[in-house]
């Protein structure tokens, strides 16, 4: 199984969607197995949008990015990278496919609701910068059966 990090930003607390979102991922068949809240320090930020760190719009996405907390969620699933990204939708919210989170949620290019992992850029080591291993949970879920077949599965 795969897993991959998804943070709802700013605009999705607090336009109150933080609940639709989740139950987007959760309703896809996505297992949860890290959830918090936390702000996104300086370096953080950096780290995390470090490819356009010398565009001219970086000023503005690090304000964005920290003018509220921000929820982290690690989800896993089989080809999870690639699941989640479909369900998220085109950057820019107003170009974004009806059916998905943005296209259906979000108008902006910056204000598009979550930031989710791009395969390119190491979901793993995205997933190890905001999580320890100990905060992430390993268990049992009793509908695996019916989301996945045994091939799936791997019995
Ligand atoms: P995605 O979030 O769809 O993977 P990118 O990795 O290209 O997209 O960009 C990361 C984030 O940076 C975007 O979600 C958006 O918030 C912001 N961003 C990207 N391009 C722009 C831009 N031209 N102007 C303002 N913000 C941008």
């Amino acid at each position: 199984m795969e897993r991959t990090l998804v943070l709802i930003k700013p605009d999705g607390l607090q336009r109150n969607l933080i609940g639709e979102i989740i139950g987007r991922f959760e309703r896809k068949g996505l297992k949860i197995i890290g959830m918090k809240m936390l702000s996104i320090d300086d370096l953080n930020v950096e780290e995390h949008y470090k490819k356009y760190i010398h565009k001219p719009f970086f000023k503005n996405l690090k304000n964005f990015m920290q003018s509220s907390p921000v929820i982290a969620l690690v989800l896993e699933g089989l080809e999870a990278v690639s699941a989640v990204r479909l369900i998220t939708g085109d950057t820019k919210g107003r170009n974004a496919d009806a059916g998905t989170i943005r296209g259906d949620l979000a108008m902006g290019g910056q204000t598009n609701l979550v930031h989710v992992s791009d395969p390119k850029e190491d979901p793993e080591g995205e997933v190890k910068r905001f999580f320890k291993e100990k905060e992430l949970f390993q268990y049992k879920k009793v509908d695996m059966h019916y989301l996945y077949s045994p091939d799936e599965l791997g019995k």
